[in-house]
């Protein structure tokens, strides 16, 4: 898929704030420092689309994206992140609960995992939730430059045995690299058939 137009359209404190269009959505979520916003930057070719963030925890909003004026790319606040204080992490939390179980055009989550780590807790605790609610998602191992093939691979398996031991069924997986552009094509391409159909 070509990207050939991306525009920023809102940021939205809670649901009541998203669009009101019925585009088919894909919100990208992580860790804080996993990579989304070089990931979001990578995705649509643009150099400051999600402003590579400086202080971990500090987006707060969920940013909508209008892209190619038929789909769109949300990006979701991280979640693990520990420098903003109790009642303002509930509050985020309940947005994007509120944004993953209630968004009816909400096609793909992209969970965001770093692919130099092994299985984190975190990570498979947000993955089991998503799974238990029924909302559909697959994972994005970031950074695999950083790293041989054969340790990506390692974590990958290592990730997804961990998942298999609290639920059944296999997520789908990609492998992606901010500073190559590896796993655009394949991103992109599921997304397009996505859309597509
Ligand atoms: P965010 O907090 O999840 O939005 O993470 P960022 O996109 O801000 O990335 C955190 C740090 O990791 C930054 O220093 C990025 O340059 C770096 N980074 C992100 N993705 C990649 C990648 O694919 N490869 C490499 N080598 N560095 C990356």
């Amino acid at each position: 898929m070509k990207i050939a137009s991306t525009s920023f359209e809102t940021s939205a404190a809670d649901l009541d704030g998203c669009p009101s269009w019925d585009l088919p959505e894909f919100a990208v979520i992580g860790r804080s420092n996993v990579g989304k916003s070089s990931l979001l930057n990578m995705l649509t070719n643009r150099r400051d689309l999600a402003k590579v963030s400086a202080t971990p925890g500090a987006t707060r909003l969920i940013n909508f994206f209008k892209i190619n004026q038929r789909w769109a790319l949300v990006d979701l606040p991280g979640y693990g992140f520990s420098k903003t204080g109790q009642a303002q992490r509930r509050q985020f939390q309940e947005a994007v609960t509120a944004y993953l179980t209630g968004r009816p055009n909400l096609r793909r989550v992209l969970v965001l995992i770093d692919s130099r780590l092994t299985p984190q807790k975190i990570d498979l605790e947000f993955c089991q939730w998503l799974a238990d609610t029924g909302v559909p998602f697959v994972l994005v191992f970031t950074k695999t430059d950083k790293l041989s093939a054969k340790k990506v691979d390692a974590n990958v398996d290592g990730f997804l045995n961990a998942f298999a031991e609290v639920f059944d069924g296999v997520p789908q997986v990609f492998r992606s690299s901010a500073k190559s552009g590896g796993g655009r094509g394949e991103i992109l391409g599921f997304i397009g058939s996505m859309v597509a159909g």
